[in-house]
């Protein structure tokens, strides 16, 4: 039994490196002072299906829908282990909330599934597992992996911290509950939110590094070419970026890009028009520093500090 899993991961700003310059004058987030990495879980996430392909057999592809910017977590992705990546990039989708970023992510799902599934109709059988990071660390919703799932009509189980057995069509996982852990069985196909406990995710391998360290998206080889090629009419350039594109797809290294015609999305529920999120205010809070203060590392001080805390009203 082989498994066909599909792995949403995002690029995001670093909020653990939050400077003085991280916020625009109009409250919105200045990308870039800080530097783009992985959504933490994401990795976590892309773990899992690796750990699945390698136990069971069968496929990682990885999907980001993002700037051009964003090829970098595809290629990082490559680097570990993921067999395929995409890159869904279209300014239509600029201003989407979570709910437009779930419909246009799961048009590509479907996309893909539907290719999948007509291939392996004549291998015999494979089955689908979607899986998402838990949360990104800028939007912070975790709202688009169970939005996904119920666009794709597919179960979720979300918060997972172990994948317990995996058995034909029917996965076992442990799932964070908050006060404990819960043991849930699912039929597959389905679609699993990873936390940050569930694996130790693998560092980028030195052999795929050089096999992939070419390998680009065609926005990037455009970008590249207009970069390198200042002087060189429209015509030039174009037939620049076809050989380029062509080299790197005989190699195999030219990465999957669809916009939102590819994947035949219904603009009215992409960017701004499918997103009934209005953002009504936008408050910047600065944490100003207050003097340190040490505590003794014994019973005494802990017991001081609580009273202190107490008296201070900021703990009952
Ligand atoms: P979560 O729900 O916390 O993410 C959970 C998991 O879903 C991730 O771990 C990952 O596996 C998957 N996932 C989430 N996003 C993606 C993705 N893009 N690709 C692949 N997998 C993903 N953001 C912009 O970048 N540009 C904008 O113009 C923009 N405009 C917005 C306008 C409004 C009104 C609002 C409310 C938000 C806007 N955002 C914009 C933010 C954007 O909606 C969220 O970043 C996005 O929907 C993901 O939500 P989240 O970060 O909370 O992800």
């Amino acid at each position: 039994m082989a498994y066909n899993c599909v792995v949403l991961i995002k690029q995001v700003p670093d909020t653990k490196r939050i400077t003085g310059e991280a916020m625009n004058d109009d409250g919105t987030v200045n990308r870039a002072a800080l530097p783009a990495i992985f959504n933490p879980e994401d990795l976590n996430a892309l773990e899992l299906a690796l750990q699945i392909k390698e136990r069971y057999g069968g496929k990682a592809t990885v999907i980001t829908m993002g700037l051009p910017a964003a090829s970098e977590i595809l290629r990082d992705s490559l680097y570990r282990g993921a067999d395929d990546a995409i890159l869904l990039t279209d300014r239509r989708c600029a201003a989407s909330d979570t709910l437009a970023t779930s419909y246009i992510l799961s048009c590509a799902v479907k996309k893909l599934l539907k290719r999948g599934t007509e291939a392996q109709r004549h291998r015999g059988t494979s089955h689908d597992i979607i899986l998402c990071g838990r949360q990104a660390i800028d939007g912070d919703t975790a709202q688009v992996g169970p939005q996904l799932a119920e666009k794709l009509g597919i179960t979720q189980i979300t918060y997972i911290e172990e994948l317990t057995e995996l058995k034909d069509k029917t996965i076992t996982v442990r799932r964070n509950i908050g006060t404990g852990w819960q043991k849930v069985q699912a039929a597959l196909p389905v679609l699993l939110t990873v936390t940050g406990d569930a694996n130790e995710p693998r560092v980028a391998a030195a052999k795929k590094m050089m096999k992939y360290k070419k390998a680009r998206t065609p926005v990037e080889i455009e970008n590249e070419m207009k970069a390198n090629n200042p002087n060189a009419n429209e015509q030039e350039l174009k037939s620049l970026i076809e050989m380029k594109q062509n080299d790197l797809s005989d190699k195999g290294l030219l990465i999957k890009q669809w916009n939102l015609d590819d994947i035949e999305a219904d603009l009215t529920w992409c960017g701004r028009s499918g997103s009934p999120t209005k953002v009504h205010r936008i408050q910047s809070v600065v944490l100003a520093a207050k003097e340190s203060k040490t505590i003794e590392p014994s019973d005494k001080g802990i017991s001081d500090m609580i009273h202190e805390l107490i008296e201070d009203k900021i703990i009952a």
